[in-house]
């Protein structure tokens, strides 16, 4: 037997009590029973987006919502400022350029994170730009962003709106939608949200919702518009993912039973244990600024091809973990704290990176990593039982 761990970040593992709930004969969506699930839903968002606007949930994955933000807020020609940090930071890129806004890109350096400088010397240049978009989490790189400090920048400009992907940092780590400035914020459910893939949350500010009444790009199926009139009434515009928001309502109430600080505690304890577990290994961690607490990524020896390291420890181990993208590919190894982790399965992923690198002929002592994993453990979680 081989038992399964899946340690990347995203799709993450599914509570058992999420999957039963989950696995219940389907409801019609037009129902009182399917609406008042889907308005318990949207109020139980609502502490977790850190906001008091609608959380509007779309079918899609996390990509879904960040098209729906471009499509519904701007218009062609549009300029807009994007952080660029990686391969979530070049879709941004993509997305705006597909529907043909201008874009002014800030570049950076895979594993970098933006320096609130950098963004208001873009915004200085670009007077004219309507919105700064970036990722909160770049999970490609696993940094974080410093967006609380960009927000505050933003939220200056009644002209700008400012643009979040949150889709591995909203229930990882505090995310103050209205507090910091930010106008709009996205996720998916398949990260932190502990659910399969395939339903995506969006909220909108005040000021995002004056943007969709000037906005002239295409829309259909993604038009928050028509969703907002909709959800208001509890319902959906076409059929929602009905399995994942049961499945979601669940999820929530964990999360609320377990305390949002306390995810977030988890989170950033299994990223901390982790990251010294990495460095005791004697390896370089990829985020050079600001580690994000979703995922832990560091560059591999080169003597060992990252596919195939990756290929043999969910083969022959059932240990799940993501290698590089693009020009990463083959040279790094991401392992997640997303979701339902707690410190056994980053001991689990310790100790199987270890027993990889013995296999792949890494020279290092055994258990110098796990060692370094549990001291993290014992000092800020066990020693305070
Ligand atoms: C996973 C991820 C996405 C893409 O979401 P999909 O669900 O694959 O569409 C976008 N941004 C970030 C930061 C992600 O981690």
């Amino acid at each position: 037997m081989i038992k399964k761990y899946l340690l990347a970040p995203g799709p993450t593992m599914v509570p058992e009590e999420v999957l039963l709930e989950m696995a219940k004969p389907i409801i019609h969506h037009r129902t009182s029973e399917f609406s008042n699930i889907f308005a318990n839903v949207r109020e139980k968002l609502k502490p977790v987006f850190g906001t008091k606007n609608d959380c509007l949930l779309l079918s899609g994955s996390g990509t879904a919502a960040m098209e729906a933000a471009v499509v519904n807020c701007f218009s062609s020609g549009d300029k807009v400022i994007v952080v660029n940090a990686g391969k979530f930071g070049k879709r941004w890129v993509e997305i705006c350029k597909s529907y043909g806004l201008e874009v002014v890109s800030i570049d950076l350096e895979w594993g970098r994170s933006v320096k609130p400088e950098q963004v208001e010397a873009a915004l200085i240049a670009n007077p004219d730009a309507k919105g700064v978009f970036i990722q909160a989490s770049e999970t490609s790189t696993t940094a974080y962003h410093p967006i609380k400090e960009i927000g505050n920048l933003i939220k200056l400009f009644d002209s700008k709106l400012f643009i979040v992907d949150g889709i591995t940092s909203v229930g990882v780590v505090e995310t103050k939608m209205d507090e910091w400035g930010i106008d709009i914020l996205v996720t998916g459910s398949q990260k932190a949200f502990m659910l399969p893939p395939g339903l995506s949350i969006i909220a909108l500010s005040d000021k995002a919702w004056s943007f969709v009444e000037k906005s002239n790009l295409p829309k259909y199926y993604l038009s928050l518009k028509k969703e907002r009139k909709s959800q208001s009434d509890n319902t959906t515009a076409y059929t929602p993912a009905v399995s994942l928001i049961i499945g979601l309502n669940k999820v929530l109430d964990t999360m609320m039973n377990e305390g949002l600080e306390n995810v977030y505690g988890r989170h950033e304890l299994c990223a901390l244990a982790t990251r010294e577990a990495v460095k005791a290994l004697g390896f370089e961690l990829l985020a050079k600024d600001i580690p994000s607490n979703a995922a832990t990524g560091f560059y591999l020896p080169e003597n060992i091809d990252g596919g195939k390291f990756v290929k043999f420890l969910r083969e022959k181990m059932g240990v799940t973990f993501a290698g590089g993208q693009d020009h990463l590919k083959g040279k790094i190894v991401r392992i997640s704290h997303l979701g339902y982790h707690d410190i056994f399965d980053t001991l689990t992923a310790i100790s199987a990176l270890e027993l990889g690198l013995k296999y792949f002929g890494y020279n290092f002592e055994v258990g110098v990593g796990v060692k370094a994993a549990e001291e993290v453990i014992f000092k800020y979680k066990v020693s305070k039982l």
